[in-house]
């Protein structure tokens, strides 16, 4: 059936602002690094894409290699782009990213001009897009010069092929060295992409400072810990959930009985507070102003929903703070 937004869509989400630029994004955004490839019926995927799109989430998430294979989640989201929200494109933030092995031989991976320039034509092509809304270098390359990669990203948005840059998984001084290149080159990072959770702390070593000195936004990748964070693997491992499946990024044996533990008494206050501990860890991640968006992945249409309602429960009081910090540090 045809799609038509939902004409509520504006409604309920919060649109942040992305660092020091003029562009706001949901507080909450959707990944397609799983359930987008070619192993996923494409109905699930295309439920995935509208009820998001109806709670007011603007922003999907992609890069060269999602999949499996890598590549198909940007052909699978093309086709559903051009069916579905064709007329919508102008309200949808779309971005994608290269810096991981995408193809055979010495141009296919790191940060070379050759790597960035080819990987985004071919990205643009797989969507049937004219141009993303941000591209990123998805992880810093030791061997190439930084002005070089800065400089690739810089001459694609004069190109027109992107609107915005962002960088993937840098730490924060070489970060801190990236945004000053961009800078000076006229194109300035709208925004950095980190892995921040309750379980994965590491960008409060110093990352989310240097965002904050230059002006440059923050979107935390698995903020759910690929499901960690959530009510899934209270009473064992679903048959139906990524630990379960082929993911190398979680697997059964993650889940020790220390990490339950923690993910109980987390659960608990959760509870106490009225959410589910999903929506618990989302509100935890967004709990101070450098986080402009937290980027969530669904296997469900409830997941989606799930993380579009933790909105009406943001607040945190000093006493459940406290308690969650006590449980992380256990
Ligand atoms: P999350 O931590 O949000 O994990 C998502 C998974 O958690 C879902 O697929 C689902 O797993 C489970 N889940 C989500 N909501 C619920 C819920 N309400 N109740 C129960 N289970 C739930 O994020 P991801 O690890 O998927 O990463 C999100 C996005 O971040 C990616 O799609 C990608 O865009 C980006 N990313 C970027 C990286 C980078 O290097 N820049 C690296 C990794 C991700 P299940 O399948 O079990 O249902």
């Amino acid at each position: 059936m045809n799609y038509q937004a939902s004409h509520t869509r504006y409604q309920q989400m919060e649109y942040r602002r992305c660092g020091h630029s003029g562009l706001k994004l949901p507080a909450v955004s959707l990944g397609l690094w799983h359930n987008f490839g070619d192993s996923t019926l494409i109905d699930n995927s295309r439920q995935l894409l509208r009820r998001a799109f109806d709670l007011g989430i603007t922003h999907f998430d992609l890069a060269n290699n999602y999949g499996p294979p890598p590549g198909s989640a940007e052909r699978n989201f093309g086709q559903l782009l051009k069916a579905d929200f064709a007329p919508w494109r102008d309200e949808l933030i779309i971005s994608s990213k290269a810096g991981y092995t995408m193809w055979e031989g010495p141009y296919g991976d790191w940060g070379s001009r050759k790597y960035l320039v080819s990987s985004l034509n071919q990205s643009l092509k797989r969507m049937g897009l004219e141009y993303v809304d941000i591209f990123y270098h998805h992880r810093p390359d030791p061997e190439t010069p930084l002005e070089e990669t800065m400089g690739a990203l810089d001459h694609l948005v004069r190109q027109g092929k992107a609107l915005y840059v962002g960088l993937s998984n840098y730490p924060p001084e070489l970060a801190r060295q990236a945004f000053a290149i961009l800078r000076d080159l006229g194109t300035p990072c709208l925004i950095h992409q980190p892995k921040y959770s309750m379980f994965e702390r590491e960008p409060e070593n110093g990352l989310l400072d240097t965002l904050k000195q230059n002006g440059v936004g923050c979107i935390a990748f698995s903020p759910l810990a690929g499901g960690l964070l959530t009510d899934r693997y209270l009473a064992g491992i679903p048959e139906d959930s990524r630990a379960a499946g082929a993911s190398k990024f979680l697997n059964p044996e993650q889940i020790t009985p220390q990490t339950l533990e923690r993910i109980r008494r987390l659960n608990d206050v959760a509870q106490r507070r009225g959410q589910k501990l999903s929506q618990m860890a989302l509100a935890w991640v967004l709990r101070d102003e450098l986080v402009t968006s937290v980027l969530i992945g669904a296997s469900k249409v409830a997941q989606i929903e799930d993380a579009a309602g933790m909105l009406a429960m943001r607040q945190f009081s000093n006493d459940e703070r406290a308690e969650i910090e006590a449980i992380l540090n256990a």
